[in-house]
């Protein structure tokens, strides 16, 4: 049995390796894909001493960081997690893992629209993270796709930057918290237009984007798209366990980066800990979420 197994290879997964690698716990990371959401991050500005690095060689330099530790990267889909005696029993796409205490950091699975263009301009005009991107389409014009939360608060930043933002909703009124609803409705005085009761059915480009078609026969150019409809934490594994989700089933933890269930800890993107759900939060998450293994396993000794 080992003693620490983590599920997910992104910046949480791999934080939490390597701070379990040097509290000398025996353990294993399982993910389908090293590197995670990371992967796709065209170029990321934030994670710090490291501006315009792309989220691919980031992420090259955390797999590497890890393999130092000599952790076992292991290249495969967890489908079950059972608990047993003393810890838990992993099952996956080839093969059968126990551990005495898991780490789970799967991540979000962000929304997507599902219509021509968007996987093809995926980072090349197309954005799923406006706090990620929003700086590249400074005095841009730019489109948001969606009318919660997200989207709100998306619009409101984007028009610090871009100098025209299109809110495209298929609804009657936005609908993300009242005072963010307001204040974007406030700015269509200044360089923001919210366009109500309309789909998005196409996206158009070159080798980037260039614009959108919309279901009222329109067509709009646009420097840049962001599609805000909301993200998923990815918590089906969890399910069987009775984890604690919160009401949008993000995994509940509390500081130490714990669940509900004895020995099971949660960290990154899928977790409650924190709002913000960049690299620089999931890897310190995942980092913390191994010191309390480490004082877990201790304290079971
Ligand atoms: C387009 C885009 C650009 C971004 N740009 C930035 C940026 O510039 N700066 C920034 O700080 N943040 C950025 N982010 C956010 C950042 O990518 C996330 O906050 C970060 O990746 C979260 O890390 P994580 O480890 O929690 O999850 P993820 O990186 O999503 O990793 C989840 C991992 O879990 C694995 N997994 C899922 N299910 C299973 C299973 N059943 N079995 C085994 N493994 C499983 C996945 O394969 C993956 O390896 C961006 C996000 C997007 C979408």
């Amino acid at each position: 049995m080992h003693d620490c197994i983590v599920i997910g290879g992104g910046a949480a997964g791999l934080g939490a390796s390597l701070y379990a690698a040097r509290f000398k716990l025996d353990t294993i990371l399982i993910a389908p894909d090293m590197g995670g959401t990371g992967n796709i991050a065209h170029r990321v500005d934030n994670w710090i001493g490291d501006p315009g690095i792309s989220g691919i060689e980031l992420m090259q330099k955390f797999i590497k960081h890890v393999k130092e530790y000599e952790v076992p990267l292991i290249n495969e889909s967890v489908k079950k997690i059972e608990k047993i005696e003393g810890g838990f029993k992993l099952t996956t796409n080839k093969a059968e893992y126990e551990g005495k205490a898991v780490i789970y950091a799967t991540g979000m699975k962000h929304r997507k629209l599902g219509i021509p263009g968007e996987e093809e301009f995926q980072g090349k005009g197309v954005s799923y993270c406006y706090t990620c991107d929003a700086h590249f389409f400074k005095d841009k014009v730019v489109g948001i796709v969606g009318g919660g939360d997200s989207a709100g608060l998306g619009t409101l930043l984007l028009s610090e930057i871009a100098e025209k933002v299109f809110v495209l909703y298929r609804g009657e009124r936005l609908k993300a918290e009242p005072i963010t609803t307001e204040q974007v409705y406030a700015l269509e005085e200044k360089n923001v237009k919210v366009i109500h009761n309309v789909n998005v059915t196409e996206i158009i480009g070159d080798k980037t984007l260039t614009g959108v078609k919309l279901d009222n026969g329109e067509s709009m150019e646009l420097g840049g798209l962001f599609i805000e409809i909301g993200a998923e934490p990815v918590v089906e594994l969890v399910k069987d366990l009775n984890i604690n989700l919160n009401e949008r089933k993000f995994i509940e933890v509390d500081k130490q980066m714990a669940t509900n269930l004895e020995g099971f800890y949660a960290a990154g993107d899928v977790t409650t800990h924190s709002n913000l759900k960049q690299f620089i939060t999931s890897a310190a998450e995942g980092s913390t979420a191994a010191q309390s293994v480490y004082k877990y396993l201790k304290s079971k000794k």
